[in-house]
């Protein structure tokens, strides 16, 4: 993108083009003049890898929105904030219908019903999708229709390194390969998903640094519930640091989790077997790995018939064929790695942040739907519900008129011209993975908290050069630090 044609001015920027992004930009009145942003391609996020599909209630014969409800609060251990889940699951269908209407395609039987399939933790067939790839029929239908609004220019490839709060409103800072550049806006939306560039090992694309964490708590907002952080149990276990995710849907079909010994173990440690929650699975891996000694498992369903499996999970054995993995004729590795971020920005049922004009939503958000464990399928509604709640309670405030920014060019900041030292982005990941994975360990969280301290003093005052780079690092050391300061108090 060519930073120059930009204007200077913008009603709202949206800091992020995944589903919480995208949707909100769709939400906004065609006078507002909005600037929507994205490190890399338009697709690469979190919301275009979602697998499994979105929750919502749709039938109310057979399912109602207190059995949603219910689900969540289970799952979340019911330290969920009751309004916020009650926002989702009751508006959730609509917005849900309402992707229908932007040509999102989802899967039907011969009558041409919405197909519902069942998820761990949910008591009923609720999750719709689009094959195994919900998540990219919906991100490519959403930046289609994003594009075709006037009022939105669309930056792609180019990184916010800062945002400030300045003249009444915002500056941000863009970075699109060498060249920067100061855009200014009454409104900010932060939509920057996930973290999890902070392990070492994660589902999450190179986009999830949590860069949306740092500007907001660099502006004072208050973050919540930092080390709620879902750990999937099975993701394809590789030496790659993006691990492909093998979609609990698998187990949901009857796949067996097998030890090292090729032997299922799950009832050593919980009567639901194979379907007990992410955690517990998570969990029972690791205790298994410590009683056998051994990382290697697997999950087995061979014994379905390879015309199903490719039929109900096409992105999965492509994904796995591409390892060298039949799942028809082939075990296939798996091992527990990061995967969600329960908490984030904290945020009222608007997605307003405790800062001004500052509004956060998908991922990035603790908007206390989740609680202390994520139910599955519940992020890409809580994306859209709340992305549109952003987008509408900004237009309620831009009516009101009471916000004006004075913006006065600014020198963009220079933080030297050191290269980024290697390694300390490395560091904090070996940190993350040893302290707080799965099952805690409290003395290296107490050793990993001091020496994020210190890297982060190092990041801020080592004169580096602004890169991509070094924007990240301090993203991943702002976000590893508070998650490990949550951890050890
Ligand atoms: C493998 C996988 C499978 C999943 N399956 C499901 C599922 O089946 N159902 C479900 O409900 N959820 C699922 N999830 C979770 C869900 O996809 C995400 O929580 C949700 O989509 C997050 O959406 P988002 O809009 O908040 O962020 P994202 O989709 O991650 O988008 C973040 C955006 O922010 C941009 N960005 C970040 N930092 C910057 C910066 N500094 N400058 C500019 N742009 C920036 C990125 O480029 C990207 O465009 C899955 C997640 C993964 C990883």
């Amino acid at each position: 993108m060519d930073l120059a044609s930009l204007k200077t001015e913008y009603d709202v920027i949206i800091v992020g083009a995944g589903v919480a992004g995208l949707y909100a930009a769709l939400h906004l009145e065609p006078a507002t003049k909005a600037l929507i942003v994205c490190k890399k391609e338009k697709t690469k996020s979190n919301s275009s890898l979602a697998q499994g599909g979105i929750a919502c209630v749709l039938d109310l014969v057979h399912d109602s929105y207190d059995l949603h409800i219910e689900d969540t609060l289970i799952a979340g251990r019911r330290e969920n904030k009751l309004d916020a889940v009650k926002e989702l699951v009751t508006e959730g269908p609509f917005d849900v219908l309402n992707t229908i209407k932007h040509n999102v395609d989802y899967d039907r039987d011969e009558n041409g019903e919405l197909l519902k399939t069942l998820e761990g933790g949910h008591s009923r067939k609720r999750i719709v999708h689009h094959k195994d790839t919900t998540g990219n029929e919906l991100v490519t239908k959403l930046v289609s229709a994003v594009t075709k609004l006037p009022n939105i220019t669309f930056c792609d490839m180019t990184m916010v390194t800062a945002v400030k709060k300045k003249f009444g409103g915002f500056m941000t800072e863009l970075l699109s390969g060498t060249e920067q550049r100061q855009v200014f806006s009454t409104f900010v939306l932060l939509a920057t998903g996930g973290i999890g560039r902070v392990y070492k090992y994660t589902t999450n694309p190179s986009v999830a640094t949590g860069d949306g964490i740092r500007f907001a708590y660099e502006m004072g907002a208050s973050i919540k519930n930092l080390s709620y952080i879902q750990f999937h149990p099975t993701a394809f276990n590789s030496d790659g640091r993006e691990q492909f995710l093998i979609s609990e849907a698998v187990r949901g079909e009857g796949a067996y989790l097998l030890n090292v010994n090729k032997e299922r173990f799950m009832d050593r440690y919980d009567s639901r077997l194979e379907l007990a929650p992410r955690d517990v699975v998570s969990k029972s891996i690791i205790m298994e790995s410590r009683r056998t000694g051994s990382n290697s498992f697997y999950l087995d369903i061979r014994y379905k018939d390879k015309e199903f499996l490719t039929k109900r999970f096409p992105g999965i054995s492509e994904g796995c064929l591409q390892n060298g993995v039949d799942i028809s004729k082939d075990l296939i590795p798996v091992f527990p790695c990061q995967h969600y971020l329960m908490g984030g920005i904290e945020t009222d049922l608007n997605a307003r942040t405790t800062v001004s004009q500052l509004y956060a939503a998908g991922e990035c958000a603790n908007t206390g739907v989740h609680g202390r464990n994520r139910l599955a399928s519940n992020s890409l509604l809580e994306a859209l519900v709340f992305g549109r709640r952003a987008a509408l309670d900004i237009e309620r405030q831009r009516k009101l008129r009471i916000y004006k920014v004075h913006p006065e060019s600014m020198p963009s900041e220079s933080y030297g011209k050191a290269p980024l030292a290697s390694g300390m982005r490395t560091e904090i990941r070996e940190i993350m993975q040893k302290a707080y994975f799965v099952i805690p360990d409290q003395g290296a969280i107490h050793e990993g908290f001091k020496r994020t301290n210190e890297i982060l003093k190092r990041l801020r005052t080592g004169g580096f050069s602004i890169t991509a780079e070094y924007c990240e690092a301090i993203s991943i050391a702002t976000v590893a630090f508070l998650i490990l300061r949550e951890a050890n108090e």
